[in-house]
């Protein structure tokens, strides 16, 4: 099986080459198709399991197919994760994905200078790759509006959850701009599935499918 068994548009097939993967790991062999079926997901899978490419690349896909021009502070997409280097590293996966389109994305997170983060959103933000501190941070300033997320990722859940991060993650994904549930497509990952995610995934989800690899 190749990547060419979704479909995901011309840019996108041409970056997944550049990158030189050949072939999908299982969680993207799985979770790529119901990503694009717009289906709510959870996925229970690993650091280093390819999990990254597996939401990037159908919502990245999503995002040429909808044709959106160029946008201010108001991304499509908003991805959370626990820490900085994760944060970077889904940031870094994004860029390469979004090579030779409009898409542009952006990365912010705690303990870096917030008034240049301010001005690279303000540059034009599709998918915000983002801490949940921070993110609260940029709300309260009025730096950022979640209107138009229509797609939401929670990367590495679990460890969201025992850094501490639920009361930011609540105030971020119940905030009355945000698109509800149903309305926005909402992917959680999780390496663990404890009672915690369980409830998460209850508020968040709708009507999701729950992928195990
Ligand atoms: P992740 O689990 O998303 O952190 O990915 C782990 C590593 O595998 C990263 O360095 C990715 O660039 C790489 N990777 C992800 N998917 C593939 C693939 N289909 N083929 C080759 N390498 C991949």
């Amino acid at each position: 099986e190749i990547f060419h068994d979704v479909d995901m548009g011309e840019i996108i097939m041409g970056n997944i080459t550049l990158s030189r993967y050949t072939r999908p790991t299982p969680v993207q062999k799985h979770a790529i198709p119901i990503i694009k079926s717009k289906r709510d997901l959870m996925a229970c899978a690993q650091t280093g399991s390819g999990k990254t490419a597996a939401f990037l690349l159908p919502v990245l896909s999503q995002i040429y197919t909808e044709g959106y021009g160029r946008r201010k502070q108001y991304p499509i997409s908003l991805v959370l994760a626990p820490t900085r280097e994760l944060a970077l590293q889904i940031y870094d996966e994004a860029r390469k994905f979004a090579y030779r389109s409009h898409v542009r994305p952006c990365v912010v997170y705690g303990g870096a200078d917030i008034g240049q983060q301010i001005r690279d959103l303000e540059r034009g933000c599709h998918l915000l790759v983002a801490t949940p501190g921070r993110l609260v941070d940029m709300m309260e300033r009025g730096k950022i509006g979640l209107d138009y997320c229509n797609y939401l990722v929670l990367d590495e859940a679990d460890r969201m959850l025992d850094m501490g991060f639920e009361p930011q993650i609540r105030r971020i994904v119940e905030q009355d701009t945000m698109p509800p549930k149903g309305i926005r497509q909402t992917m959680m990952f999780s390496a663990t599935f404890p009672k915690e995610i369980q409830i998460l995934a209850r508020d968040f989800l709708e009507d999701y499918i729950f992928l195990a690899v």
